[in-house]
């Protein structure tokens, strides 16, 4: 049956990077004779400024009509003043809401060679391979009530940490058995010493170790988190957080791997269905130079191939391709240690030449 893809390029270097995630996929279909159908859509700020809302109806459900959405990135300074629901912002929140991608895999792993573009001392990141579980469709960035009070002096404004039971055992289900097909370590973190909710948290999980008795698990609060992955970060194997301590940790644990350009999402719901995305924003610093690092992007097709499109083979040699890229001295700027660098769109046929080769040996 034919595979639905939506791509959504969105913003600022989402449309690079999605561009020559694009291209690598636009081989593979070929290669493979793939039964994909591609469709694109604009969203973000991008949307906003074309159809009035970042999320536009058919948008919504023609990605609810697929198998696997491609997301570039959403968000620039020039939509930060608009009101709440037509920000860029919502068009992430909102796919996430409504197609219920709670799972937000987040692997943070080094390529050794690039050890030096991390800001962290060598010995201390060789070999990093974690993945971050983030619950993504609960916890306060969801919670009611939420709001701006302007009618009291002083102002005041307030959001909602809410976790349920259910919400709680999905996301540690999926961690649970991540870490069961990685190294069998998890490490749920949490704020217990201070949130109601996170010593809810933190019940949850235990009560649920007892299901997976070859996975060792372990609690930590959020903010030694934060510091252990900076101090020793390789003391992680897979790592279950909120929605908003998943989302600080995974950015930490980003930056050690030298460039949030390199590191791919995925974002599931209960069934195969996923919205996959680079790590990084819309970067509009750098947006519209063709210096974007797409490999994030690139990376993030490769899980889309593996959890939703059951492609996991193809996928595999999309990771070998840029491992190998990688090593044969390749390098975009955020990663490069000299003024060699190449362009975001010198990327996707280098890759493509490493799969057309390994395709022929
Ligand atoms: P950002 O990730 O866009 O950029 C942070 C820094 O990393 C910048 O210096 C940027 O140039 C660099 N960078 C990011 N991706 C890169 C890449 N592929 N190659 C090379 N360098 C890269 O985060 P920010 O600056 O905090 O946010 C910018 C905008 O993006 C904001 O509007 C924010 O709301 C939005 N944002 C969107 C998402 C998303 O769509 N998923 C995520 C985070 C931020």
């Amino acid at each position: 049956m034919t595979k639905k893809i939506l791509i959504l390029p969105g913003d600022g270097i989402g449309q690079e990077v999605t561009s020559s995630a694009q291209e690598v996929l636009d081989y593979l279909m070929v290669e493979n004779a793939l039964d994909f159908s591609v469709t694109h859509m604009d969203v973000g700020g991008t949307a906003y400024e074309k159809h009035g809302s970042p999320l536009p109806a058919d948008v919504l459900a023609e990605a609810k009509a697929s198998d696997a959405i491609l997301f570039g990135a959403v968000g620039a300074p020039q939509w930060d003043d608009l009101d709440w629901d037509h920000r860029p912002e919502q068009a992430l929140l909102g796919l996430r809401k409504e197609l219920e991608l709670f799972a937000n895999l987040r692997p943070a792993f080094l390529f050794n060679e690039l050890a030096s573009a991390s800001p962290i001392k060598n010995h201390i990141i060789e070999n990093l391979d974690i993945l971050i579980v983030r619950e993504l469709t609960g916890g306060i960035y969801f919670g009611e009530p939420r709001g701006l009070v302007t009618s009291e002096s002083p102002h005041y404004a307030f959001n909602t940490m809410i976790y349920n039971e259910d919400e709680i055992r999905r996301i540690a289900k999926v961690a649970f058995e991540a870490a069961q097909k990685r190294n069998g370590k998890l490490c749920s973190v949490e704020k217990a010493n201070v949130l109601e909710v996170s010593k809810f948290w933190r019940s949850i999980v235990s009560d649920m170790a007892k299901d997976y008795p070859d996975v060792e698990l372990s609690h930590q609060l959020a903010d030694n988190t934060a510091m252990q992955l900076v101090l020793n970060p390789n003391q992680y194997d897979v790592i279950v957080a909120s929605n908003l301590f998943g989302d600080i940790l995974s950015d930490i644990a980003a930056t050690l791997s030298g460039s949030i350009g390199m590191l791919p999402s995925a974002s599931l719901n209960s069934t195969s269905q996923g919205m996959y995305e680079p790590c990084h924003g819309s970067a509009p610093d750098i947006a519209g130079q063709n210096i974007a690092n797409p490999i994030a992007m690139i990376a993030s097709l490769a899980m889309a191939l593996k959890y939703s499109l059951n492609e996991a083979k193809l996928a595999e040699r999309i990771d070998n391709a840029i491992k190998t890229f990688i090593a044969n001295g390749h390098r975009t700027k955020d990663i490069s240690t000299d003024n060699n660098s190449l362009n975001t769109s010198e990327v996707a046929p280098l890759i493509i030449e490493i799969l057309q080769n390994d395709s022929a040996n």
